[in-house]
């Protein structure tokens, strides 16, 4: 950081710790700038932990003509798995053709399209399936007979904002999880901005070149009430839900069905043990924070799901729902699945004034090339920086994710010789989510044992010691929910346990800070 008097001054400082923010405080922070970011809660804990988990080109985006959109985000799909190879991996998707909905010659084409738009090296292409001899078709009604079935990715939605995070530290970003933007007001070519410590109460005031406004669902009050402008566009808040049921077949492919009302919906194999399902799509005017799957989405979700499968869902096998709202910039579209998911920037940079930088909508799967957009429009505004070129980031590997793309198995077999004391289970988890960070968790360790308490599932005090030091980890919540999906195999009783290790743990990094 320049240093003026005993104050640092940010080049950039960013409000909002979900993917936008965390991508573009990493880009920032690897070209060379000094970067602050703060978000008033976990790092994560808004849209970007509540997502499908797609890394998609968005087959029905397609549609709506939204060519560019599409392109970019099906070239992503392969640098996002190169450089995550552990919490990113490809999937295969089963779309039956339904005679009274989309024609299969439109499904063909959308598919063709889709196989040849732009990035697919890897990923293998859309083939025909015959449903009633392909095991895919076995779980569904006999009226299917044809299908499509195409790759797209996995993405551990909110792991992925922390390695951003994790990476722009390592790089030098300061990040500031529970610490709310209260303020921000331009002083001539600076910014001031005050920031309030949710945990302590404790205030201060930081300085910085430019301002990012990356609030999410919270762009337009974050625009209002804290920096006391005018939003620069609208934004349309469209809550999206998902449902979690025991496992509904045994095969790893997923499917994408139709509905009558031209919406699309995900039924995705999950955690192993489970099935996800969803998502819906509504507008939302309440507070982003208190969304909720409703009992309405629930049974939605359900009745469409069974429209396709021969064993129904029903609302009373769901054992876990989350739900989430998309800041989508405001186009005018009628309906809200219709309403562009392509992200908007609008920079406002009055001659001598620090300028300020708003994002719109996006999705995790274009949120490298938002981070990229995003600095491409403020460079001209900051310092020259001696970082990383442009574009570094398709290149380097997030924390853990320094292995061969097709790597993983490679990876588990020789942690496994490492460390034979793991249960497989365990160690594919922990791969799974830390990659070759697995080290930092290990340490010395030569028998379980050395892992400390066991908290429940396999889930042992190395790691929370590991969560909290590397991730900001502070709460259960934080660990199983975001950090993990723990929490599906957790008790409530082991969870309140869990809870006070990470109190226990964050009083005693305090004391020692
Ligand atoms: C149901 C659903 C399904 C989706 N599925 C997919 C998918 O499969 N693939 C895909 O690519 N995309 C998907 N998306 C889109 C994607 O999840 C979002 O576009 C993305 O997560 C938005 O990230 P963000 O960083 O803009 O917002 P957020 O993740 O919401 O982050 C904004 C952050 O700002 C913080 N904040 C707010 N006010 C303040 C303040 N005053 N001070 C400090 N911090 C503040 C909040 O705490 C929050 O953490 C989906 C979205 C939804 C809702």
């Amino acid at each position: 950081m320049t240093q003026t008097g005993d104050s640092a001054i940010y080049d950039i400082a960013i409000i909002g710790g979900g993917i936008n923010g965390c991508g573009i405080a990493r880009d920032a922070a690897g070209r060379g700038w000094r970067v602050h970011l703060c978000d008033r809660a976990d790092l994560g804990s808004g849209t970007s932990s509540a997502s499908t988990k797609l890394i998609h080109g968005g087959l029905r985006y397609l549609e709506h003509y939204e060519f560019r959109l599409v392109r970019e985000a099906l070239m992503e799909r392969e640098v996002l798995w190169g450089i995550a190879p552990h919490i990113v991996w490809p999937l295969r998707f089963v779309l039956p053709h339904h005679r009274q909905l989309r024609a299969a010659w439109l499904l063909r084409l959308g598919l063709f399209l889709y196989d040849h738009l732009g990035g697919r090296k890897r990923l293998p292409p859309t083939r025909t399936v015959r449903l009633r001899s392909d095991p895919t078709g076995a779980v569904l009604k006999t009226d299917f007979t044809l299908g499509f079935e195409y790759s797209d990715c996995w993405v551990e939605d909110s792991r992925l904002v922390l390695l951003n995070a994790r990476d722009a530290a390592d790089r030098g970003a300061t990040i500031a999880p529970r610490t709310a933007c209260v303020s921000a007001r331009r002083q001539g070519a600076l910014w001031q901005v005050a920031l309030r410590d949710e945990t302590t109460g404790e205030r201060r005031t930081i300085t910085a070149r430019s301002l990012i406004n990356a609030a999410g669902p919270w762009v337009a009050q974050v625009a209002g009430s804290v920096i006391s402008a005018n939003a620069p566009a609208a934004v349309r808040l469209v809550q999206g839900s998902h449902i979690v049921v025991p496992k509904l077949y045994d095969h790893g492919t997923c499917y994408i069905f139709q509905n009558a009302d031209g919406r699309i919906f995900f039924v995705i194999p999950y955690e192993r043990d489970f099935t996800l399902i969803g998502t819906t799509d509504q507008d939302y005017t309440g507070d982003p924070a208190q969304v909720r799957a409703s009992a309405a989405e629930i049974e939605y979700l359900c009745r469409s799901t069974s429209d396709y499968l021969r064993v129904p869902v029903t609302p009373d096998m769901v054992v876990w729902t989350y739900s989430g709202v998309r800041p989508l910039y405001d186009d005018g579209s009628s309906a809200p699945q219709q309403a562009t998911r392509d992200y908007v920037l609008k920079l406002d940079a009055p001659a001598d004034s620090a300028p300020l930088l708003s994002v719109f909508g996006g999705k995790i799967t274009t949120y490298r090339r938002l981070a990229q957009s995003a600095l491409a429009q403020l460079a001209p505004h900051l310092p020259a920086a001696a970082g990383e070129a442009a574009g570094w980031t398709g290149r380097a590997a997030l924390p853990g994710g320094d292995f061969a793309i097709d790597g993983f198995d490679g990876l588990l077999a020789r942690t496994a010789a490492r460390f034979p004391f793991l249960p497989e289970p365990m160690l594919r988890r922990l791969l799974r989510a830390y990659g070759t960070r697995i080290d930092d968790i290990m340490g010395t360790a030569t028998s379980l044992a050395e892992l400390g308490r066991c908290y429940g599932a396999d889930l042992t005090e190395a790691e929370l010691q590991y969560l909290a030091r590397a991730e900001w980890a502070r709460s259960a919540e934080d660990v199983v929910w975001r950090r993990s999906k723990l929490g599906l195999r957790l008790s409530s009783a082991e969870v309140g346990a869990i809870d006070e290790a990470m109190h226990r743990i964050g009083a005693a990094r305090m004391a020692a800070a």
